[in-house]
């Protein structure tokens, strides 16, 4: 996977009691935590399920973190996104992001984008980081996602999530199947209706973010079974999780045996593509 650990972690201040709770996991322990420290994420969104993913690898000791969104804080928004303060309303949502996480761990290297994920930049982005976590709410960035992830060959942490729960699955360029052996296609809009149209409870947002982070925290320390090849499915009005095993498709335009896509396309692109297709 190329990780690049080349942040060294001080031992000599407040750290070793910061994570102290880590060190304790034996799975984890000073050489997860190592790795943790001296290795980078970046989470596309910071919306829903980018406010508990950024939370949580800030607090698990990650050492550079990056963040990507384009749109402002709206009143909408504050039932899901807890990263943000009320005070951070009309502000860029990368901004306010990165400003809550300076102010929970003043070592962390943070790096703020308020812009749009495009084929042009997504690449050279995923490039600068050793992990991606999608967090986005829109099926065509999705897709940007997981072809720059596959170019880039960059291990992905795709998500969504909607009313009561989501899905998770995630990417290893490489080592198993990505988002189109899944759903080649992006699925038609009537079935595939956003928060704005179906509704989300918080907290549901706030178990598939978390979950994300999680195994990001996994790829990144090297440690337990990555959720690579499975879709996780959580409904939280149920109170299930359940996991099915998902094929790598060798015809997959994305990361099958001879792939169409060599460069990623940017969203508006890719509805031409489905409709296209249609
Ligand atoms: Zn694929």
């Amino acid at each position: 996977m190329g990780i690049r650990y080349n942040i060294t972690m001080d031992w000599s201040g407040e750290n070793t009691l910061r994570y102290s709770r880590n060190l304790l996991v034996e799975e984890l322990g000073e050489r997860g935590q190592e790795r943790l420290f001296g290795s980078s994420v970046l989470v596309v969104g910071a919306g829903g399920l980018g406010s508990p993913a950024l939370l949580y690898l800030a607090a698990a000791g990650i050492g550079r973190i990056g963040v990507i969104d384009f749109d402002r804080l709206e009143i909408t928004n504050l039932n899901r996104q807890v990263i943000h303060p009320y005070a951070s309303l009309g502000r860029w949502k990368a901004d306010s992001a990165a400003d809550t996480l300076r102010a929970f761990r003043p070592d962390l290297a943070v790096e703020a984008y308020p812009r749009a994920l495009k084929a042009e930049n997504a690449v050279a982005l995923f490039r600068q980081y050793d992990a991606v976590v999608d967090a986005c709410d829109n099926f065509p960035t999705k897709y940007l996602c997981n072809d720059a992830a596959v170019v880039a060959r960059r291990p992905l942490v795709h998500a969504g999530v909607l009313r009561f729960g989501g899905q998770l699955l995630v990417v290893v360029p490489g080592q198993g199947p990505c988002l189109r052996c899944l759903i080649p296609e992006i699925p038609p809009r009537k079935d595939a209706p956003g928060c704005s149209e179906a509704g989300i409870v918080g907290a549901a947002a706030g178990i598939v973010g978390a979950w994300q982070a999680m195994e990001a925290i996994k790829l990144l320390a090297g440690i337990g079974p990555s959720a690579k090849g499975r879709l996780l499915t959580v409904d939280a009005l149920a109170g299930e999780a359940t996991r099915l095993a998902v094929a790598r498709d060798p015809s997959c335009p994305s990361c099958g045996d001879r792939p169409r896509i060599a460069e990623p396309l940017s969203p508006a692109d890719y509805l031409q593509e489905r409709s296209c297709n249609a």
